[in-house]
């Protein structure tokens, strides 16, 4: 059955990204519900008297009408409003650092075509945080917890990573080996290739109440002291860097501007 060439469907949808396309059109990077990642040329975008003005932007919640006969996975837009614009990210840099990491690592992360209903309330929650306070070091780490909860990847804090042991304290701490997924057992300890983590219990303790509330869009008012903040640093971001395409460039950027 072919579709008529001028069949039209709606969406709601995040601006990841905003691109030149011609002199007056934009090709427009959004993240969707139920489709993914989604890429439309908004044709006129930049004329004066464009029904496009002011109705996205980088950050922004739109709804986004289109034509669903795509040319090469892109297709065009018909119509879009903003329904959430976010102004405050155009004036607090750090906010704005860590929304366009968010955006960024939605970008990476997702591709046209599955349902990403959850990811979608998760950057879509974590925005709207960003667009209502200044984001601490802390917001960054338990966002990339979310994700990698999201994509499956949630490390193994309750019993060994490697042979599935209960028994994982010990008098100073907890082992963590991101390569492996999550603690390790003293009996495994001595048989590791890569070097694990040490995270103290306070840190243990926070990491588990994060992936306690991964369902519920409470807010982070974890502060953690500096040590432990290294260390999670370090932890997740080798776990992002072997289990997800991430761009850590731009996440060390990011860290340095919200903890300065
Ligand atoms: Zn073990």
């Amino acid at each position: 059955m072919t579709r008529p060439l001028d069949s039209t469907d709606k969406t709601k949808a995040i601006v990841l990204k905003v691109a030149p396309f011609s002199r007056t059109s934009h090709y427009v990077t959004w993240l969707t519900p139920q489709h993914g990642r989604m890429t439309t040329i908004i044709k006129g975008a930049t004329r004066p008297k464009s029904a496009f003005l002011g109705q996205y932007d980088l950050f922004y919640t739109c709804e986004l009408v289109y034509y669903t006969r795509d040319r090469n996975g892109i297709f065009i837009a018909k119509e879009c409003s903003s329904i959430k614009n976010r102004l405050r990210l155009r004036s607090d840099w750090k906010a704005c650092a860590a929304a366009a990491y968010i955006a960024e690592t939605a970008s990476r992360i997702t591709v046209h075509g599955p349902h990403q209903l959850e990811l979608f309330d998760l950057v879509d929650d974590h925005l709207d945080q960003l667009a209502s306070a200044t984001p601490s070091e802390e917001f960054i780490y338990r966002f990339e917890l979310l994700i990698l909860e999201k994509l499956g990847y949630s490390p193994q804090m309750t019993k060994c990573a490697k042979c599935g042991a209960a028994d994982i304290a010990s008098a100073t701490g907890y082992q963590i080996s991101p390569v492996l997924g999550g603690a390790i057992c003293g009996k495994c300890q001595p048989a590791l290739r890569h070097r694990p983590v040490r995270i103290s219990e306070a840190l243990m303790e926070t990491i588990k109440n994060w992936q306690a509330f991964t369902h519920t869009h409470s807010k982070s008012a974890t502060v953690i002291v500096s040590d432990d903040l290294l260390a999670l640093r370090n932890i997740l971001g080798i776990f992002l860097a072997h289990h997800v395409d991430v761009l850590l460039a731009g996440r060390k950027h990011v860290i340095e501007l919200v903890s300065a």
